[in-house]
């Protein structure tokens, strides 16, 4: 079956490799601007069970068994379609019947491919070109080296489930997607039923183009259903919502039974705080107000991450409360698609309605500063001014725990900052907080306290400003979630939310069967000579080629050349009786970087040949002094292979120890070279 966006009642799921009509007598969505009815949702006749079965045994199967780099490939082919122009039109359009004005689309569509584009890029820099990764060091677990153990991360064998808010209906879902689809994991995503038509049509045309393996991604437009009484302990489940709906999803018996992972992403009444310093007439003061209001607008306010307490010091509050009125000023709130609008709608005239009652709470304990701004003439439309409330009573719960998740927010005076403190934390656990101020020492103080209870924080000064990516804007590389009321979850935050999505386990055995299982080699395990290793190229090359050279005797005369040619005269090299009197070194001893220049003098192959470049080195340690007369030869062993897909070459890290005559450890590192592929390979020539 197919279709298009809108052309069905009931919006259609894509499931079980095909877009299927939605059920009867859904839940109606409407257009945000005229309140025109646009379809429906309803996922009734829906069979859940065959959905995750097809996710585990045919999505599966096809997305954990492509190696991390090819899945961030598949990523980064899919965030560039969806940054097409061509493609990104009808989804804009789309996105203004939400309310959302081209900026709001932006942070969303462009926001949402910029998502996979990063995970695209992490993947190659930072995971291997495998479907299994080695999770930190080696752990000897015998004094002869014979047992030990390494951690390892694997794919599980289930399916993410993702639940998804109305407000950013393609981040939302691509923020999610990206992390789990690199984790190796199918998904099944569950939009919001207010925007689920523009997430459909983004999912649409990824289906379209065939990027995505089979079962990769399947989508439902509708109500959960039982789906969550499918799930068990491989699979996942990642909500974004309200923190009521977030409490139901934790509680669901088979959730608990099974032992699911489960993420919540709930409402946050995040801060933002003026320092005490920061007074009208910095640059600190006109930033907090031009970011309190920015985040009462974008997207209408209808951002998880949007200010909804202003703290401000007692004497500043009548300053800064006149600033952002005026600057709420110039904000015209109307049909986004109309030139100069600079606000949008809420999403519906039931989001319209919790706003204002919302505002109606909050004013028991705060007056309405300014309800400002034009509001065009369309009267079905779920439009709300951006409303500024001033604190009447700063300790009332409400003021901390009513979250209008629309263009609202509250400015609460505090008298220092330890009130500050503990004000803020009275949001029991946010998603961000921002601090202003250009004093170092109020804003230390600050971060440290408010840390524990947030996700992010966001600390905004004059030197900063212009390269601020804003207080309201999560991204891929850092977390984004926060404790207690916030959810207690965390996404994004680079490779931390792909790893959360797998599986880590400890194998613990010989060398030799964790060099097998890791593919890295590890000390103990046999090695094999093919002769010098440098003259293999990258296909030839295996885990475990070794070479052991001939040794070289350093002399007091290479010590002395060594730093009298590079400047590095320190005592220890230099001088006989303060070296002497060194409670770690007890004479003269060789410098470490001739230590490491004598090895590759030892173990380089000269001629030109598949080594191209040797571009670093890692986790070196100079283990033993080397001292004048010490004979040193250096053993390289390949310990972990790299594929760069269609360069030509890949990374090859080398495991280096340079030994001493005694068998003693003098320095130990990994030598990072590129290596070419056999002609013709991977794009050789
Ligand atoms: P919501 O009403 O809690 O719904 C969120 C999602 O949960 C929807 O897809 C909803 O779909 C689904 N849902 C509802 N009941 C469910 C159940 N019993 N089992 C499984 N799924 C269920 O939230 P919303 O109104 O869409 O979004 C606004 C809220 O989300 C705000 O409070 C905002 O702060 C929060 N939010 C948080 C973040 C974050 O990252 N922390 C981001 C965005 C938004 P159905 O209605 O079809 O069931």
């Amino acid at each position: 079956m197919s279709g298009d966006a809108m052309s069905t009642t009931a919006l259609q799921h894509f499931v079980l490799g095909e877009w299927v009509d939605g059920g009867a007598d859904g839940q109606p969505y409407v257009d945000a601007v005229t309140g025109e009815q646009l379809g429906t949702t309803s996922s009734v006749g829906i069979d859940m069970g065959a959905i995750v079965d097809y996710a585990r045994t045919v999505g599966n199967p096809a997305v954990s068994s492509l190696t991390f780099h090819e899945r961030g490939t598949i990523l980064r082919n899919v965030g560039k379609l969806l940054l097409d122009d061509a493609v990104k039109a009808p989804l804009y359009e789309l996105s203004t019947r939400t309310g959302a004005t081209s900026k709001d689309s932006w942070i969303d569509i462009d926001g949402g491919a910029g998502v996979l584009l990063t995970y695209a890029s992490k993947a190659r820099k930072e995971l291997p070109n495998s479907t299994i990764m080695v999770d930190g060091a080696y752990e000897p677990l015998s004094r002869d080296d014979s047992f030990g153990a390494v951690h390892v991360r694997t794919s599980r064998s289930g399916v993410a489930v993702q639940i998804n808010a109305y407000n950013f209906a393609v981040w939302g879902m691509l923020e999610k997607f990206a992390p789990s689809f690199l984790a190796g994991l199918p998904s099944i995503v569950k939009p919001a039923p207010q925007t689920a038509f523009l997430a459909q049509a983004a999912v649409r045309v990824i289906v379209d183009s065939g990027l995505l393996p089979d079962g990769a991604l399947q989508l439902i437009c509708g109500g959960p259903g039982d789906l969550l009484d499918h799930l068990d302990g491989q699979d996942s489940v990642a909500f974004t919502g309200s923190a009521a709906t977030g409490a139901i999803v934790k509680s669901h018996p088979n959730l608990i039974a099974k032992s699911v992972h489960v993420t919540t992403e709930a409402d946050s009444i995040n801060s933002a705080v003026l320092t005490p310093s920061a007074a009208p007439g910095t640059a600190e003061f006109d930033l907090f107000v031009a970011e309190i209001v920015s985040e009462m607008t974008t997207k209408a306010g209808q951002k998880c991450t949007a200010i909804r307490r202003g703290f401000v010091p007692e004497a500043h509050l009548d300053a800064a409360g006149t600033a952002i009125v005026e600057a709420l000023g110039s904000v015209i709130v109307g049909n986004p698609s109309t030139q100069g609008v600079t606000m949008g709608a809420l999403v519906d005239g039931s989001q319209k309605q919790r706003v204002l009652d919302a505002i109606g709470e909050l004013s028991t304990a705060a007056a309405v500063v300014s309800t400002g701004a034009h509001i065009d003439d369309l009267p079905k439309g779920a439009f709300v001014a951006p409303t500024l409330l001033a604190a009447t009573d700063r300790h009332a719960d409400v003021i901390h725990s009513v979250e209008a998740f629309g263009p609202v927010a509250t400015l609460i005076p505090y008298a220092d900052i330890s009130e500050a403190i503990d004000l803020v934390g009275r949001g029991e656990g946010s998603l961000v907080a921002s601090l202003y101020g250009s004093d170092v020492g109020e804003i230390a103080e600050l971060a440290r306290g408010i840390a524990s209870h947030h996700g992010r924080v966001l600390v905004v000064d004059e030197t900063m400003a212009a390269a601020s990516t804003g207080h309201g804007s999560p991204l891929p590389m850092l977390t984004h979630g926060g404790p207690g009321r916030a959810g207690g979850g965390e996404e994004l935050g680079g490779m931390r939310s792909v790893f959360s999505h797998m599986q880590r386990t400890a194998i613990q055995g010989s060398p030799a069967m964790l060099t097998a299982i890791g593919g890295e080699y590890i000390t103990g395990t046999p090695t094999t000579d093919k002769g010098h290793p440098f003259k293999l190229n990258f296909d030839e090359l295996a885990v475990g080629d070794s070479l052991t050279t001939e040794s070289r005797v350093v002399t007091d005369e290479d010590i002395a050349h060594f730093a009298e040619f590079t400047g590095d005269t320190f005592y220890a090299h230099m001088d006989e009786e303060a070296a002497a009197r060194s409670p770690i070194f007890g004479g003269i001893v060789a410098h470490g970087y001739l230590v490491l220049s004598f090895a590759a003098g030892l173990f380089v192959d000269p001629p030109e040949g598949p080594v191209l470049a040797n571009y670093g080195i890692d986790r070196c340690r100079f283990a033993t002094p080397t001292r004048p007369g010490d004979e040193v030869h250096v053993v390289l062993t390949c310990k972990r292979k790299t594929q760069l897909d269609g360069r030509g070459y890949g990374e090859v890290a080398w495991d280096t120890k340079v030994i001493n005559q005694n068998g003693e450890v003098a320095a130990v590192y990994d030598v990072l070279t590129m290596v070419a592929n056999a002609p013709g390979i991977n794009g050789a020539a």
